[in-house]
């Protein structure tokens, strides 16, 4: 919705709003909130609110520490929940340098500045419909602390009472149409315990602000049922994963620019050198699209996650497949995004990779309609499919290989994020499992 700053001083003191969060995502893909009291909000309107940028993860040093916020406010939103000292209002902001240029270390911006290169090529939006999957761990009782049972025995699109989340979910997607989200569907996932909402897809600014507000209402709506909600991409092993499929679209002018009603399949030229442009750089950007340790244990085969780089019009096991709808609904779905991405880089990192596409007229391989899965390798090979990464440490390497991606990211983004992975990995390379001990324990 489109406001004025005389719109919002209107509604904040017809509707008595309290306090107002300032909000903004840090590298990792945190919700990061300076909240200030109504009182500043003329301040905050005019983009003169400081804040320590030092403090927050892959921003600034303490020694260029102070930065500004510059509200965007088509994102003005009153939380549905009641606070006992009020209402409490919310606007996305941008982060700014204190002489007052966008910082480049804002994820946001970030993206921004790829949407601008696409506009150049003739494009209006970059349209992303975002399918993210969460669990639901019972809280333990006496502790309050996350555990790791969980609430039901459901499988895919289960009804109650087999399905205890479902209580839960509705809660979720009333909250969500509270909050003004265009929730398409719901449904129990494949895992126990396992869920999905979908909301309507938006342009990708917007669609990476959903993501963040989204999994901020299920966190909330999940304790309140003595539950906690995780996007951690693989919390069990020998069950599905948790993924978060982006359906994407490139529109013009005259519409959805991958439909082409005489095109091979009715799709058009550009979305077939987009899709050449995603199967090229797709190892390149998987660091982002699957940024944590724990994203690779979701990544292997037989739980409907991809494995390879390959698409398909009719099957579920490639990186991309395209949804039969046509029209406006035309689009392609990457399946190897999870729900611990931040949104911002990945939308920024995989949409730089679709402009290459096209920029560079990339002819996609041929499309994949067998079970991969059921191939060997000289099949594979011999059919041009190459691996994702398997761990974080080859996914690091692929995007270090990889140019486009690292100039999606811009300097800023790209230095911090690769220092703070090296770290992250060689953590993780220190530690000893329960299954080395099962393993190794007796046998040696
Ligand atoms: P699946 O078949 O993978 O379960 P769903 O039907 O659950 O897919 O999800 C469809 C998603 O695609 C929704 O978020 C919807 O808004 C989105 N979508 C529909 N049309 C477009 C489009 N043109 N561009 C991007 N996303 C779209
Ligand atoms: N949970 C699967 C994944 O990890 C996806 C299931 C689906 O197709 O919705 O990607
Ligand atoms: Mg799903
Ligand atoms: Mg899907």
């Amino acid at each position: 919705t489109k406001y004025s700053k005389d719109d919002i001083r209107a509604i904040a003191a017809k509707e008595n709003v309290k306090f107002l969060r300032l909000m903004f995502t840090d590298l990792y893909g945190t919700i990061k909130n300076v909240e200030v009291p109504i009182t500043q909000l003329d301040k905050v309107l005019d983009n003169k609110m400081m804040f320590d940028g030092s403090s927050i993860n892959g921003f600034v040093r303490i020694e260029e520490s102070d930065m500004l916020l510059y509200p965007d406010l088509s994102t003005w939103m009153i939380f549905p929940w009641e606070n006992e000292h009020g209402k409490v209002a919310r606007l996305i902001c941008a982060v700014h340098n204190a002489d007052e240029t966008p910082f480049m270390g804002d994820p946001r911006n970030n993206l921004m500045r790829i949407i601008d290169e696409m506009r150049e090529l003739g494009f209006t939006d970059f349209n992303i419909g975002p399918e993210p999957e969460f669990f639901l761990f019972k809280l333990d009782e006496t502790t309050g602390k996350p555990t790791i049972d969980l609430n039901d025995k459901g499988s895919y699109f289960d009804l109650a009472p087999i399905d205890l989340g479902e209580n839960c979910r509705r809660d979720i997607v009333l909250e969500l149409e509270n909050m003004g989200f265009d929730v398409e569907a719901s449904h129990h996932e494949v895992a126990p315990g396992q869920h999905e909402v979908d909301f309507k897809y938006a342009d990708a600014v917007h669609a990476c602000d959903n993501i963040q507000t989204f999994k901020l209402v299920v966190k909330t709506v999940a304790r309140k049922h003595g539950l906690h909600a995780t996007f951690m991409p693989k919390p069990l092993a020998g069950i599905a994963g948790s993924g978060m499929h982006f359906n994407m679209s490139l529109f013009n002018e005259k519409g959805n620019a991958f439909f082409d009603e005489n095109g091979p399949e009715q799709l058009s030229q550009d979305a077939y050198y987009f899709l050449g442009g995603l199967m090229k750089h797709a190892r390149g950007f998987t660091a982002i699209t699957n940024p944590i340790v724990n994203s690779y244990k979701r990544l292997v085969p037989g739980y409907e996650a991809p494995v390879y780089v390959a698409w398909s019009g009719h099957n579920r096991s490639p990186l991309v497949r395209v949804p039969i709808a046509r029209g406006a609904s035309t689009r392609l779905e990457l399946r190897s995004a999870d729900p611990s991405a931040n949104p911002y880089l990945a939308v920024a990192t995989v949409l730089a990779a679709g402009l290459d596409g096209l920029k560079n007229k990339i002819e996609p391989p041929k499309a994949v309609d067998r079970n991969i899965y059921a191939m060997d390798e000289q099949e594979r090979k011999e059919n041009g499919i190459h691996d994702l990464p398997s761990n974080l440490h080859n996914a690091i390497k692929a995007m270090r290989q990889d140019e486009v991606v690292k100039a999606a990211l811009g300097e800023h983004l790209y230095e911090n994020f690769v220092e703070a992975k090296k770290l992250e990995t060689a953590a993780y390379r220190q530690e000893v499992s329960e299954w080395e001990r099962e393993q190794y324990l007796t046998m040696y």
